[in-house]
């Protein structure tokens, strides 16, 4: 049997002991008691740094699963690039959504941040929240989607901020900007070829002009999808497709 015809299961923080590891909390449940999987049974570990192994269930009990590490598996092929998509905050089921979605279609990372227009403010408490929910849904998405290491979801910071921890970074960086009449996403991919990439994508109320020239002053570069103004979700989604179907992985190897 093929090792992808094994379920697959993401443990964060997989600690292996003398070729054993516990599983617990609800990926244990999940195992338990929704997949009525049982001692013999075989799985594929992940880490989500990358480690995978094929491991067989030694015994079930109320608190954990004990599974027994047959064998490392090589790693898997990772993306051909890495994007990084830097995304203004939107409204709750937007984001998730949008996390969701640009997770299936292989975005490296994401990185949260509120810009002027905002719609969407959160306290302080509330972010640390809020990122952990959206790890949460990487996580779930990558093991949907068949991803070993899940998009890494960073820490909602201001717009400013974002800018500037992005200033000396390799790659082509681009701004959506829907008021951009001279630069289009098709130009400029075919004229750079493959290279790391950044792409900003703005919140409900878009950006304002200052906002955009401080990304310019940064080195992203403004760029139009056309002259139809898409939701933030659709705009961020379909950037990342494009990118991946220009320079990435959405073909047969
Ligand atoms: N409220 C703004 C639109 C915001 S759309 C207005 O009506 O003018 C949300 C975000 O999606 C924008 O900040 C931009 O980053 C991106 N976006 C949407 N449509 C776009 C387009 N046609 N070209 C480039 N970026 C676009």
């Amino acid at each position: 049997m093929n090792d992808i015809s094994f379920r697959r299961f993401l443990v964060e923080g997989l600690e292996i002991e003398n070729g054993f590891c516990l599983i617990t909390g609800r990926e244990a449940h999940h195992i338990s008691r929704v997949l009525r999987m049982g001692r013999g049974d075989s799985m594929v570990l992940l880490d989500g740094k990358g480690g995978r192994f094929l491991a067989e269930i030694q015994s079930v009990s109320q608190e954990n699963i004990k599974v027994q590490i047959k064998k490392p598996l090589g790693p898997v092929q990772p993306s051909p690039f890495e994007i990084t998509l830097c995304q203004a905050v939107i409204k709750s089921a937007s984001m998730d959504y949008l996390i969701q979605k640009t997770s299936e279609l292989g975005v490296t990372r994401i990185f949260p941040f509120f810009s002027s227009r905002s719609v969407v403010h959160l306290k302080a408490d509330r972010r640390q929240k809020k990122r952990h929910r959206w790890k949460e849904i990487a996580h779930n998405a990558a093991k949907q989607c068949n991803r070993d290491i899940p998009a890494e979801i960073g820490p909602p910071i201001s717009f400013e901020q974002q800018l500037t921890s992005f200033e000396n970074a390799p790659g082509l960086k681009v701004i959506l900007w829907e008021k951009e009449t001279s630069q289009d996403l098709k130009g400029l991919l075919q004229h750079y070829g493959p290279r790391v990439f950044t792409g900003i994508v703005g919140p409900e109320g878009g950006f304002t002009p200052e906002e955009v020239s401080n990304a310019q002053a940064a080195g992203f570069i403004p760029v139009s999808m056309g002259n139809r103004i898409l939701r933030a979700e659709t705009a961020a989604l379909v950037l990342v497709a494009i990118v991946q179907y220009e320079w990435g992985d959405l073909q047969l190897p």
